[in-house]
This record gives structure tokens, sequence and C-alpha cells, in this order.
């Protein structure tokens, strides 16, 4: 068992090498679309990319070639079974490969991302004995690196984030590989830094994430922020067309747990009218009452009752009923 998984990684990197000298030996579609996302030969190399040419069994011919088995490189993800005849058909055609590497330096899987509109737009492997999604971080390996020079973390969602970020000095940055941060992932960060910014999308289904990893890193023990963009749709986005000063601008003014609730709720709301202000108060007692320091709730009561023009008084009685003075 143990030999075989060392012969997957082994098999997987030969594959990444693969990818990596079809994407830099010659001109070819690959190369051509990484270059329109602006991402240099020093990126390629630092991340290991790759391109998987238009081919049915380009990989699964080298592999077998290299003597590894028809088994193992189904399973290892990288093949998948004919239907009607025998024999097996690369599963990354087409696309641009990202290898997906471990804080060992291991080879775990692969993202490959299609070159224009054909879905899905991202496939990976599949979870194999190597590979376990919710149990790692892409990009860990070279963030770990940069790790005490950078005192914190920054999540993101996708290889491209991660990938661009990099380019333009900022390597402190993994992705949670399209899931929602797992508690695997949570502790596996704060094996690395305590303090955690978490910088989704901007769409609402990576704002809804955001909240699930906040609540997640804060249960693993992190100090955790999330931003919020407003210059662009993702981080990759920002720094490409809006530099480097616009996303660290952006950066600074993450919001922790409770103001980035407040935030949610406020949106929610309509504060011009006094429906809309009592239900504003109302979702915010509830968020305040879950505050272990009295001095923080002190404060956050005197900052909605400015908000919602709502005695503070009443914003107590809100959160603690008529009898709070007999607690
Ligand atoms: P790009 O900038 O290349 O369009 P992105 O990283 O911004 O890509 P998103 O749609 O924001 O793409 O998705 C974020 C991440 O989620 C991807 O990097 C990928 O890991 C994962 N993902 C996205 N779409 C899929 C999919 N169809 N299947 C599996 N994973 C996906
Ligand atoms: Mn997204
Ligand atoms: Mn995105
Ligand atoms: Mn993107």
């Amino acid at each position: 068992e143990f030999e075989n998984r060392n012969r997957i990684y082994e098999m997987n990197r030969e594959a990444a090498l693969f990818f990596y000298s079809n994407l830099i030996k010659k001109e070819n579609k690959g190369l051509e679309y990484l270059k329109e996302r602006k991402v240099d030969l020093s990126t390629i190399k630092k991340f290991g990319l790759g391109y998987a040419e238009n081919q049915w069994e380009a990989l699964n011919n080298y592999l077998l070639k290299k003597g590894y088995t028809q088994e193992m490189i189904l399973s290892a993800g990288l093949v998948l079974k004919r239907n009607q005849k025998d024999g097996c058909y690369d599963r990354f055609r087409n696309r641009i490969i990202f290898p997906i590497i471990n804080t060992t330096g291991k080879v775990i899987g692969f993202g490959g991302r299609a070159l224009g509109d054909e879905q899905p737009k991202y496939l990976n492997s599949p979870e194999t004995s190597v590979f376990n999604k919710g149990r790692n971080l892409y990009g860990l390996n070279t963030a770990k690196k940069v790790l005490g020079k950078e005192k914190r973390m920054i999540v993101v969602e996708g290889y491209m984030d991660v990938i661009s970020l990099s380019q333009r000095g900022i390597s402190n940055v993994v992705a949670s590989l399209g899931t929602a941060l797992t508690k695997e992932q949570a502790a596996l960060l704060k094996r690395y830094t305590d303090e955690v910014y978490i910088a989704y999308d901007g769409d609402s289904a990576g704002q809804a994430a955001a909240l699930r990893g906040l609540e997640v890193l804060g249960e693993a023990g992190c100090d955790v922020k999330v931003v919020i963009f407003t210059q662009g749709k993702d981080p990759d986005e920002i720094i490409t067309k809006k530099g480097k000063k616009v996303f660290l601008d952006e950066l600074e003014g993450a919001l922790s747990l409770i103001d980035y609730k407040i935030t949610l709720v406020k949106k929610e709301n309509d504060l011009t009218t006094i429906e809309g202000r009592i239900k504003f108060v109302k979702a915010i007692a509830e968020i305040i009452k879950q505050l272990k320091s009295p001095v923080e709730v002190d404060a956050y009561i005197k900052k909605i009752s400015i908000e919602a023009q709502i005695s503070e008084d009443a914003i107590k009685t809100e959160i603690y009923g008529n009898n709070r003075y007999n607690q």
C-alpha cells in the first residue's frame, strides 16, 4: 500500500513534467492562453504549470511507455475507461494544467482549465489514495516559505488568484480548491499561521463561502478577516487590471467576523424605513449575543444605536430581555 502510494507520487511527477514540457517546448495554444492572462515564464516555472494537448491518449501512452501499469494510471485519476471498446483515454485534454503539490513537495493531483468557454471551466483530479481535496490547500507548498516574513495568510478561491498574486510579489496566498473551506484545511492553516484573510470572489457564492470560512477558521483558533472587493470580481482580476496598490488597499479594508455580519445584515435591510431599522437591530442583536467580551458588546451596541437611530437601552433589552439586571 505504502509502496503503491509512492509509485503514484512518482507517476504524478512524471505527468506534471510531461504537461510542463508540452507548454514550454514550442508555440502552442496553452502558452498563448497564459500570455493573454499575463502569466509570465517565471511563474509558469514556479508553479510548474503545464498544457494537456488536444489529444485522447497522449499522457496515457507516455506513462505506459515509462512502465506504469494501466491499473495504476487509472487509480491516479489521470485517465478514464472507454465505454464501448477497451483501453483508456486522458482525463485532461486541451487544458492548462495546475499541479497540486502538498507541503512535502509531492504532486498529489491536478487542476485543468479550459482554454475557452468549454464546460466545465475547471476539471480536477478525482479523490484518489493520495489526493483528498478537503485536506489540502493549493499553493501552501510555496506560501509556507514566505511565512515568517509575512505574518498573515490570504485564502482565495482559485488557482489563478494564487498565481497572479504571487507573480506580483504576494506569495502568502493559498486557494481552497473550489470547495468551501473544511475543518481539516483550517487546522492545516493553523499550523502555519494564526492570522488569516479570506479574499473570495465578490459574487454571492463567494460571499456565502466567505462566511462559512470565517466560522470554520474562527473555530480552529485563527484570527480571521474578510475582504469585500469593490474594484473587480476576484483577486486576479483586480491585481491584473488595477494593480498591486489597489489590491493591497482592498486587503487593508478587511472586516472582522462581526463587522462582516453587520455589513451583510445592513445590505439586506433598508435603513431608511422604520421597518428596515427594526429588522436590522433584531438581526444584529442575535449577532451581539454571541460576543464574549463585554467591551465589544458595549462598543457594538453604541455603533448600532447610531446607525439605526434606536436607543441603546432598547437594543440592550432586545439582547438580554427585560430581566437583564437580574442576571
Ligand atoms: P478564471 O479566472 O480562470 O476564470 P477562477 O479561479 O476565477 O477562474 P472561479 O469560477 O472563481 O474561477 O472558481 C474558483 C475555483 O473554483 C477554481 O479555481 C477552481 O478551483 C474551482 N472551480 C471552478 N469551477 C469549477 C468546476 N466547474 N469544477 C470544479 N472546480 C471548479
Ligand atoms: Mn468564483
Ligand atoms: Mn474567481
Ligand atoms: Mn478569475
